[in-house]
């Protein structure tokens, strides 16, 4: 029974074959259990150190509108309705109007409380999200 929870494992420092019967252990010795814990506190240290400009970065990116110009149709153009919208992307028109608000989807305003919407927008938007 004893000898089914042995494994042969492969320690991350130094990259020796161990046996062990800790499904946990990561290293062949103390040795290498103190450098490993010593390598990972240096590299917490140094992520603490770069992380917050980076997260930043990224939790406000996918708030910078995409587009801001007005689109111009050409005589071909066909401009899909908030329903046809809706059920191209599989999403609710609450959430199309949050992406119009938020300047995430460009829409075509006819008027006011009228709003039309470019296949090519649509896919800018769905290119903007999977980059
Ligand atoms: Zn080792």
């Amino acid at each position: 029974m004893l000898l089914d929870n042995v494994r042969v494992l492969k320690c991350v420092i130094c990259d020796v074959e161990f046996k062990t019967t800790n499904n946990r252990a990561v290293t062949c010795s103390k040795k290498c259990s103190n450098k490993n814990y010593r390598d990972k506190q240096k590299a917490k240290k140094q992520s603490l150190e770069i992380d917050l400009p980076v997260e930043n970065k990224t939790t406000t990116k996918p708030l910078i509108p995409i587009v801001n110009e007005v689109r111009e149709l050409k005589a071909n153009d066909k401009l899909l309705n908030i329903k046809e919208v809706c059920k191209m992307l599989d999403c609710s028109d609450r959430f199309i109007y949050d992406l119009v608000k938020n300047g995430l989807l460009k829409c075509i305003k006819l008027s006011e409380r009228k709003k039309r919407f470019h296949i090519n927008d649509i896919n800018s938007y769905i290119k903007s999200q999977n980059k």
